[in-house]
């Protein structure tokens, strides 16, 4: 698997918590009703993002929760994989 895209500014200062792999989540709104934190969203007819990164409390409901195992949260001391995310804390799987 290898990510690319843009580099969120937002998600580089809190740390990236949560990343989604795009083509993997089909927008079925699990992880974004289980989320305690309200931190996820989806845009209609879209997939899952990360829209409060900074009220994560990597809690790993949500990447429990994915019947498609399209979440994975980073552990707050992978600072490598925290800063080399994408928009909306997103992966490319390839
Ligand atoms: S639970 Fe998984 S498949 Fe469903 S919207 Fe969230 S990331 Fe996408
Ligand atoms: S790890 Fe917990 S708080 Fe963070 S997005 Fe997932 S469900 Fe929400």
């Amino acid at each position: 698997m290898q990510k690319s895209g843009n580099t969120c500014r937002a998600m580089v200062e809190n740390g990236r918590p949560v990343i989604i792999n795009d083509k993997w989540c089909k927008g079925c709104d699990i992880c974004v009703s289980f989320c305690p934190k309200n931190v996820l969203e989806r845009p209609e007819g879209g997939k899952a993002r990360v829209a409060r990164a900074e009220d994560c409390t990597r809690c790993g409901i949500c990447e429990i929760m994915c019947p498609d195992l399209a979440i994975q949260v980073v552990p707050a001391n992978d600072k490598k994989k925290e800063i080399s995310g994408t928009q909306g804390g997103s992966v490319d799987a390839k």
